[in-house]
């Protein structure tokens, strides 16, 4: 048999973590990386924060699982929380991103077919997106190589230029039920939309009754200083997909939605066995009471500022590598000359760096939110040092 255990979907490379520590991983042969990775935007407050150790300790020895079909003391409380804080009035929980943006499609779909606008299944998405790896996140993206033997895909997606407003009123036709947008593209190379894009998009959907869903999987929880992006733009969606750092590391992922966006998500429509179990509702709780205030925002603000700072002086001295810094907060992407890929390689191996490759040759470098000046000070040496040796001894692959 040459087939591994672990199903060898994964290109995996030699780091092998078996510990963390703040902002650092340690791998299985005792190497020390600095991770301005953070398991792909998940762990926001690094890898051994006691707050969230304590949260899911406490839990785990109380109550970790029980059925959906029971009332949830833990659940309702988050929901609460999460309502609160954002546009919406009412959240499904789910284990992941790809979850909780399907909950997101059934939810817009669900609410014409309530409305009586039997016709209107479609969902207008952008070139580029990433919504996730099921059969119908992958549909919502135009990526081919996510498709790649895994026709049919599922109908009702049309897929438009990012940030192209015209293009977005221009694919609105009969079926139409909604966009699906991510107000920054994560997996697309960091690339965030326009103010006018995202008001746009809100005024078709105020004008035609189509469903606004934003998908904040990655761009979501106080990563680029906001609790969410959305903020920012002075746009709320009806609907949105969160995750990644929602659990600090733990599984969890929610579907928040208006009242009226989610009208047709009644009782026997939709479902999840895990999905808001107690030791997940922990977790997020535990995350929450951390980021969700003023003085932790300001400070991923005033963090992501220094960082990009440095980053953009740093670039020029690598005209030849390096094109842009973009990106909000502490989601930032570096644009670059050459392949991302093998430099991102060369840091990690060379320089104990972890960063994450993107499309669009973008560099994601995403920070736990917890970084201070002494681990932006590391990532500068250690990024100065793996630009000035790749430069050397292998030029623009
Ligand atoms: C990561 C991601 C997803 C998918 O989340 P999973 O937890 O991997 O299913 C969906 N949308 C965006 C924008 C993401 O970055």
């Amino acid at each position: 048999m040459s087939i591994t255990p672990l199903m060898p979907v994964y290109p995996r490379c030699g780091v092998r973590p078996v510990r963390g520590e703040h902002c650092h991983l340690i791998s299985e042969d005792g190497t020390r990386y600095l991770d301005f990775a953070s398991g792909i935007a998940v762990n926001l407050l690094g890898h051994s924060n006691e707050h969230l150790i304590g949260a899911i300790q406490r839990q785990a020895a109380t109550l970790m699982h029980v059925s959906n079909l029971y009332g949830s003391p833990q659940g309702e409380h988050l929901a609460q929380r999460l309502v609160d804080l954002t546009f919406a009035d009412t959240v499904f929980f789910t284990n992941s991103g790809a979850e909780a943006v399907e909950c997101a499609i059934k939810t817009a779909r669900a609410y014409h077919q309530h409305v009586g606008n039997t016709d209107k299944y479609e969902l207008i998405t952008f070139k580029n997106a990433f919504h996730g790896r099921t059969l119908a996140t992958i549909s919502a993206s135009n990526q081919e190589k996510m498709h790649h033997g895994f026709l049919p895909l599922l109908e009702g997606f049309k897929y438009v230029d990012f940030d192209d407003l015209e293009g977005a009123k221009a694919a609105i036709g009969p079926n139409t039920a909604g966009f699906l947008v991510e107000p920054i593209q994560g997996e697309g190379g960091i690339r965030d939309a326009s103010e006018e894009f995202l008001k746009g998009l809100r005024a078709l959907c105020d004008e035609h009754d189509l469903v606004l869903i934003f998908d904040e999987v990655q761009c979501g929880v106080a990563r680029t200083g906001t609790l969410y992006a959305y903020e920012q733009y002075g746009v709320t969606p009806d609907v949105m997909a969160t995750a990644k750092g929602i659990g600090g590391g733990f599984p969890v992922g929610a579907c928040l939605a208006t009242e009226k966006a989610a009208r047709g998500m009644v009782i026997g429509t939709h479902g999840s066995t895990y999905g808001g179990n107690p030791l997940a509702m922990a977790a997020g709780e535990a995350v929450l009471d951390v980021v969700a205030n003023p003085e932790f925002l300001a400070q991923v603000n005033a963090t992501g500022e220094r960082l990009r700072g440095r980053l953009e002086q740093f670039i020029g001295n690598y005209p030849d590598m390096f094109e842009l810094v973009r990106g909000r907060g502490l989601m930032l992407g570096v644009k670059m000359k050459i392949e991302p890929r093998p430099f991102v390689a060369h840091m990690r191996d060379n320089h104990q760096l972890l960063t994450v490759a993107a499309g669009d040759m973008t560099v994601r470098i995403l920070p736990p939110l917890v970084i201070g000046d002494a681990e932006i000070d590391e990532f500068m040496d250690k990024l100065s040092a793996a630009a000035a040796s790749y430069s050397v001894e292998s030029p623009a692959t």
